[in-house]
Parts: structure tokens; sequence; C-alpha cells
């Protein structure tokens, strides 16, 4: 027989004899507990891709609680939460580091609307419940064959030949969200889908398995896929896969012109990162929420957007760019004056301007958006309230009124620092004076 692959050279290079010394000890304990434990899942495929790994998940083929108290027992300063009934236990670590622990189990479904019940099984089989081979891999811990590739479904050959491939045909079907995840590493990998997976996509999105999935579980892993740097990418493995009408519960009404929005938008997004590198970092996924569901009509917009069941202030604040988007949008194809722009312009949220900036190929509407955006988003008065009080006005609305007016002043580019604008106060003060004393007294 072939050789078996080791990684423990790995483990040691790319994690630091730390992290080594602590899987092998846990090797070691569920040993002496006549367990086995497995490195599994993301940090496997993180190993043999010599990529960073965020979290380091354990199965242990035995109860991982009662591994989880022994290693605290030895290790007095490590803590430990467990969850009995799910037979997990993360392990916490002094520096901050965390391993997460599960028992192996099968899943079964007594019937299709019943809750699983788990039993517990061997590595080969909680492998099996994966979701794509490169991810169903493990990696020996226990003490005699540590480091030693578990890979029964080939997933280091699929990692080799850049490929996302279903470990059986029923796969998206038993679980949908494995269809955005798929696209979730052919994106962040720069992977591709086999073809009997992507065939297995369609005709799984034909079967409308979507329908059985909540909205939130939707757009928990569709954020994740809005967070990738790879919009257009994503937008056109979407169309190509007919993945929109599912997300939008419409069809796109013309994808060409779609498509060129989204490409603006990615440039928007770029120009705004690279001028406004010390700016508030804006979120994509705002971004493409407002670019992807913006052109639906109100009535859908804001049922897509609840049942996504987004927190409260995102989806008023969606909802809200949206309709200020679209006010916008038909009057600044025409030049407008300065203050009328800001005013329209305003309410919008950074998100909301960069949707704004792509929404349409005008260089009319993209000018004054862009002005806008440079030297209008983030205005400061040169003058404050205390200001207005050290210039002998009192405390009260006047003050208020005082300065919404000389924010129009700034903005109609009639007062440019301090000195201009105390100047402009004073002669509005006057102005009213006069004004006051023309009327007659009572
Ligand atoms: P990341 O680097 O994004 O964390 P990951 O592979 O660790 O990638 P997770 O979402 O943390 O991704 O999942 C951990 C592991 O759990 C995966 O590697 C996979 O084996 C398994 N898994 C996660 N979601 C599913 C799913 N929907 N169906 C089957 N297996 C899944």
């Amino acid at each position: 027989p072939a050789p078996r692959r080791n990684l423990a050279g790995r483990v040691r290079g790319q994690w630091g004899p730390a992290r080594e010394s602590r899987l092998r000890e846990l090797g070691e304990v569920a040993a002496s507990l006549d367990m086995r434990a497995y490195l599994v899942g993301g940090s496997v495929r993180d190993l043999l891709l010599n990529a960073q790994t965020q979290d380091v998940d354990i199965v242990v083929e035995g109860e991982a609680p009662v591994l989880a108290r022994q290693l605290q027992a030895r290790n007095p300063e490590l803590q430990v939460s467990v969850h009995p009934s799910f037979g997990t236990a993360t392990l916490s670590f002094p520096g901050g580091e965390r391993l997460d622990l599960a028992s192996s189990r099968v899943e079964h479904y007594p019937s299709p609307a019943a809750l699983p019940r788990v039993e517990s099984s061997g590595i080969q089989a909680d492998l099996w419940r994966r979701d794509f081979t490169i991810n169903a891999m493990a990696m020996h811990i226990h003490p005699e064959r540590f480091g030693e590739l578990l890979d029964p479904y080939h997933g280091a050959t699929d990692l080799k030949e850049r490929r996302i491939r279903v470990l059986h045909s029923l796969s998206f079907i038993e679980d949908p969200t494995r269809i955005l995840r798929a696209l979730r590493f052919e994106l962040r990998l720069g992977f591709l889908m086999d073809a009997m997976s992507e065939r297995l996509v369609r005709n799984a999105v034909h079967l409308d398995v979507f329908s059985q999935l909540s909205g939130a579980r939707l757009w928990r892993e569709l954020s994740y896929l809005l967070d990738l740097p790879h919009a257009l990418a994503l937008s056109d493995r979407l169309s190509e896969l007919h993945l929109w009408p599912v997300l939008r519960g419409e069809p796109l009404a013309d994808p060409a012109r779609f498509r060129a929005r989204v490409a603006r938008a990615v440039d928007s997004l770029r120009w705004y990162r690279l001028l406004f590198r010390a700016a508030p970092e804006v979120a994509g996924w705002r971004l493409w929420i407002r670019v992807f569901w913006g052109d639906l009509d109100d009535a859908r917009l804001r049922q897509r957007l609840r049942e996504f069941q987004l927190p409260a202030r995102e989806l008023s604040a969606a909802l809200s760019d949206v309709e200020k988007l679209r006010q916008a949008r038909s009057r600044l194809l025409k030049p407008l004056d300065p203050w009328t722009r800001y005013q329209l312009l305003s309410p919008l949220s950074m998100e909301g301007l960069l949707a704004l900036l792509s929404w349409d190929e005008c260089e009319i509407l993209q000018a004054q958006v862009s002005e806008f955006i440079q030297h209008q988003y983030d205005l400061r008065l040169p003058l404050s309230g205390k200001d207005l009080q050290a210039l002998g006005i009192p405390r009260g609305p006047r003050i208020g009124e005082l300065l919404a007016q000389l924010r129009r002043a700034v903005v109609e580019g009639h007062v440019t620092d301090r000195e201009t604008a105390k100047q402009w106060i004073r002669q509005s003060l006057q102005a009213s004076e006069s004004h006051a004393r023309s009327q007659p007294p009572g």
C-alpha cells in the first residue's frame, strides 16, 4: 500500500511548537481514556494549503466533554466549557487560543420533520456528513499515528486540482446552504465545482430546495458570501446557476444592466477605499444589499429583507437608503444647485451613496455624487454652538437656526473657514437686528 501521508511537519512548521504540543497532549490524554482524537475539517484543508487557520476543530471517538474535563484536571489554567447534550466542549488556553471538541456522530432523521437523533459513531461516518471532499479530511492526533492524514474521499487530490466536490448526490438536497458554501469556497480559494456537483446544484435549484430553508439561515450563509471581495464573480455565478430568483424572489429584469451596475459598484468601492484609507470602513455586505436588492419594488424589498431577519437597525437603514436613493437618482441626472444636492444626499449612508454612485451609467450623476462624497459627506462646520455663544448669541433655539444657516453657507461656498464664518455670522446678526428695528414695536 502507498505510504500514508503525514502532516506532523506542517503542524510544527505552520502552527509552531506550542500548538503542536497541545495537540499531542490532547491525543495522549484521549488515548489514556481509550478514545481517539482527530483534527478535522477546515484546519486540515488549511494545513495542506499552507493557509491561515482560525478555528481548530477536533473530533473525538468517545465523549468530548469527558476528555475536556480530564484535560482541565491536568491543566488548571485551561478554561473549559462543555455542552453535554451536544457532546461538545471548547478549550480556551491562556494565550487566547481555542480548540473546539466534538464527539463523532451521525444524525438520523426518524421522519422528515423530526429533530435529528444523534448517535455516536466513528470518524469515517463523521467525515461522510461533511459538505465537500476538501473539508472531509482528518488528521490523527493519536500518539502512535500523530500527523497521519485520513482522506477517504480523496480531498487532497481535489485540493490539488482546485475542485469543490460533494460527497454524494443528495448532499444539496439534505442541506441547501451547502450550495452557497460551495460558492464561498469557489470564490475564496479560486476553485470550481466539478461538473457533477454543479449539475447537482442545478438539479436542487430546479427542485426548489431553498423553500425549505428559513430566511435567517439563508442570510447567514449569504452574508459570508457578500463579505468576500469578489462581488462581480459572485454575481456571475449566481446568474449561471439560476440562483437570483431564489435570493431575490424574482429573476433579474435586465441581466446585462444589472451586471454593469455591479461592476460599477465594485469600482466605486475600490475607489472609496483607496481615497479614504483613514475613513471609517464601509461594509461590503451593506453595499451589496443595496445593489443586489435595491431595484425590487417596495413591497417585495421589504418582504425579502424582513425574511432575512436583519437586525432592526440594518433593516431600516437599508430601506431608508433605497428610498432616498431612488428619490435622489432621477433628480441627479441633471446638474443641481449645491444646496438641493446636499439635502438629497446627506440622509444616505456611505454604502447608500456608493450604491447610488453605481446606479446608472450617467456622468452627471456620478460627478455630483462623488463630489458630495469627497467634500461634503463629512462636512464639519467651522464654528460650534459654543463659538456662537462667545460671539454674544444667548443660548437657545437661535443657535440651532444659525448653525443650520451656516451649514448652507458652507455648502454654497460663501463660508470657507473660521474667519469667513465669523464675518458671516456678524453680518447675519446685523441683518436681523436692522430687520427687527424696522418693525414697529409691540
Ligand atoms: P472557514 O475557514 O471558513 O472557517 P471551515 O471549513 O472551517 O472554513 P466552517 O463553517 O467553520 O468552515 O465549518 C467547519 C467544518 O464543518 C467544515 O470544514 C465542514 O467539514 C463542516 N461543515 C460546515 N458546514 C457544513 C454543512 N452545511 N454541511 C456539512 N458540513 C459542514
